[in-house]
């Protein structure tokens, strides 16, 4: 069976945490704090692979993770960061979050991607001496690896697909055409699964062909076999409709034509303004005239018109060299961009609860479990990452509330496990 669509789960691995120790040392009486960092968790990242053509691996695994980072330890020992955990899809791929839809990434070409960030590491307890605190009893928790549910969707790269209705000769015309070897039947889908060829023409050019399981009527609105395969020609830049030409099974070529475009249109506008030649099939079994008054046909509509017999190559030289000249006037194959996160305000969050007091002249930001959340996020070593929390305590009237109590440029602030000095 073909499987082009998966929805998986994804945990990247947790920050180690930060130890808390004091260096000892005989003769020195109070050794400073020397708790190492935490190890950071290790990312998941995506990449394509080449010889993967379907998501089917995906039906058996659906939930990966990533390794934790290891805790720091004494004499300013870092963890050990995790590796990053690689995950292996067809080319094409789309990664989406399966809650919201939005579009995470398109691994489209040999780039990786990291598509669920592993959790910083804990600071140890060594980043939190400050002058009144010379001996910090506490260290940060690394922070938890990005978990989400994706869903994968494979959209194969092709620059030209062939649509039309079963048994009308596509599987044909892509086999004399490519080294692709899909199977021919004289019964209708034989293709399930779609196949593509590299077309090679001469001067070493060439393009991407796809064979798409055949389109039936209701396809458009999700009726049996169709609406997922149309998916497969949505990234072509340029669509070979082929038509049996003769009528041999009894339907009307021109018929055919009008609805597999009404599928088109159902499905999505794009995809039916996406350009289209006329592959006239099976020409061996039709007679001049009635050839010339199809021709006519097409042709007054705009298309271009290519008799072709695949079953013997006849007429597919033509019509390989007019598609490859065609395209060198098409945009490239369309990728996806990744959508933004929606930056989720937590300066604008309801509950911001909070209560301040000093002593011993460190000020003290507490009852404020919701600050957790943000802190949770926040890297320490970001700039950016360190700017979006002091919005945050602005924000949310933390600072203003220290001000009124009486914080003064380098008081020592502490918000649960971390400290630092107050600027104004
Ligand atoms: P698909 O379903 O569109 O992929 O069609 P196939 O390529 O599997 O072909 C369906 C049937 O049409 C097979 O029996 C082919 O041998 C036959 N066929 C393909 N091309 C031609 C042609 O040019 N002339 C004739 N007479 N038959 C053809
Ligand atoms: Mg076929």
């Amino acid at each position: 069976m073909f499987v082009d669509i998966a929805k998986i789960h994804l945990k990247a691995g947790d920050g180690g945490n930060g130890a808390v120790s004091f260096h000892r040392e005989k003769y020195v009486a109070a050794g400073g704090p020397d708790g190492g960092d935490g190890g950071r968790g290790g990312n998941i990242v995506f990449r394509a692979d080449s010889n993967l053509s379907t998501l089917a691996d995906f039906r058996y695994k659906r939930k990966y993770c990533a390794e934790s980072g290891q805790n720091g330890k004494a004499s300013r020992c870092s963890g050990k960061s995790a590796p990053d955990l690689t995950v292996c899809v067809p080319v094409g791929t789309l990664v989406k979050d399966t809650e919201s839809g939005r579009i995470i990434a398109d691994i489209s070409d040999d780039t990786p991607v990291i598509i669920a960030k592993g959790g910083n590491g804990g600071w140890g307890n060594c980043h939190f001496a400050t002058s009144t605190r010379q001996v910090p009893r506490f260290a940060k928790n690394g922070n938890p690896g990005e978990e989400l549910d994706v869903t994968l969707e494979l959209k194969l790269l092709a620059d030209v697909g062939l649509i039309g209705f079963p048994n009308v000769g596509k599987s044909t015309l892509i086999s004399v055409v490519s080294e692709a070897k899909p199977k021919i039947a004289n019964y209708h889908f034989t293709t399930l699964t779609p196949v593509l060829g590299v077309v090679r023409i001469a001067e070493g050019a060439s393009f991407v062909m796809a064979d798409i399981p055949g389109l039936i009527e209701g396809a458009g609105e999700g009726v049996g076999l169709g609406h997922e395969f149309l998916r497969h020609v949505d990234r072509c830049r340029l669509l070979l409709h082929v038509l049996d030409i003769s009528g041999s099974e009894g339907r009307d070529p021109i018929e055919d034509f009008n609805k597999i475009n009404h599928e088109l249109a159902v499905f999505s506008d794009e995809l039916a303004n996406r350009p289209q030649i006329v592959v006239a099939n099976k020409c061996d079994l039709i007679d001049e005239a009635e050839l010339e008054s199809k021709r006519r046909y097409f042709e007054e509509k705009g298309y271009s018109f290519f008799p072709v017999t695949a079953a013997i190559a006849e007429g597919t030289d033509e019509l390989i060299n007019y598609v490859a000249s065609y395209l060198t006037k098409l945009p490239p194959i369309k990728r996806y961009e990744a959508e933004p996160k929606p930056m989720e305000d937590l300066t604008v969050q309801k509950k911001r609860d909070f209560s301040v007091r000093v002593c011993d002249g460190v000020f003290f930001v507490e009852n404020a479990e919701w600050l957790l959340d943000v802190m949770n996020t926040v890297d320490p070593d970001d700039y950016e990452s360190l700017q979006y929390f002091e919005r945050v305590l602005r924000s949310s009237g933390i600072i203003d509330a220290l001000v009124r109590l009486g914080v003064r440029e380098g008081d020592t602030v502490s918000v649960y496990d971390v400290e630092f000095n107050y600027v104004p």
